[in-house]
């Protein structure tokens, strides 16, 4: 059975102090949790002192964006191997935020998923509808959509390597969670894509993540869903204890 994965998107939020503490308590909580995987994402900024925080624990460090260029003059970028040079395991891609607000289009998220691809950290892909998309019945056509462009030439192999994370845009951050029934019923259509464009060997491996909303009282209905391998979460990953009960609903019965 495949290890479930949570993950806590802390977004542009808490201060150095703040967030190495948060670091510290979740890895103390994680040893508790044998049954999934746990990372943390915190600001850029931030990554080197929580990566100390979590030296010889089980949580893993993950970044919130990455430029698909390896060095130069970008501006205000950060590259690949300077992700992996402070300690960084995963980088999420294509966040809602980074699509919504920076206008990040499934070309450019395929840029930087390649560059990622090239090394060895783990992408966590995000994908997701927005309310007036899935109000016009077109969720899984543009899920589907955005699959297709962000994954753009992955070999098996590579594909093997990426995490993906169903974020409906309209769940993010505002309370308003997916029915399991409807989470269920994305990552089931985003397996059997994966299954007809590679196989359902590749299809059955990739872990698919649900996001927006995740809470401790509503994860284990979430994640006992069978096309539900874990959860990217925002808001209730910014609480230790939340975050950590969220890990501790991902136990299978
Ligand atoms: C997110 O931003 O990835 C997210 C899921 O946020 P929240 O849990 O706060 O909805």
């Amino acid at each position: 059975m495949k290890r479930l994965l949570i993950a806590g998107n802390w977004k542009m939020n808490l201060d150095r102090q703040s967030a190495v503490q948060l670091a510290s308590r979740v890895a103390a909580g994680a040893a508790a949790v044998e049954h999934a995987d746990l990372a943390v994402c915190p600001p850029s900024v931030y990554l080197s002192a929580v990566g100390e925080a979590l030296v010889g624990t089980s949580v893993k460090l993950g970044a919130q964006n990455v430029y698909h260029q390896p060095k130069g003059a970008f501006t205000g970028e950060i590259s690949t191997e300077m992700l992996t040079d402070v300690g960084c395991h995963c980088v999420i891609l294509g966040h809602s935020e980074r699509r919504h607000i920076f206008h990040e289009a499934d070309a450019e998220i395929n840029r930087k998923l390649l560059a990622v691809l090239e090394t060895e950290l783990w992408p966590i892909v995000c994908v997701g509808e927005l309310l007036e998309e899935r109000e016009a019945g077109k969720s899984q056509e543009v899920v589907r959509g955005q699959c297709a462009g962000s994954l753009a030439g992955l070999t098996a192999d590579q594909m093997a390597r990426v995490t993906l994370a169903y974020e409906p845009v309209w769940a993010i951050g505002t309370g308003k969670v997916a029915t399991p029934e409807i989470a269920q019923e994305i990552h089931a259509d985003l397996r059997k894509t994966l299954s007809d464009r590679y196989n359902g060997e590749i299809a059955g491996g990739v872990r698919i993540l649900y996001g927006g909303s995740v809470k401790p009282d509503n994860a284990s209905d979430l994640l006992t869903q069978p096309d539900i391998d874990g959860a990217l979460v925002g808001g209730a990953s910014l609480k230790a204890d939340s975050f950590l009960a969220i890990a501790a609903a991902a136990k299978p019965a």
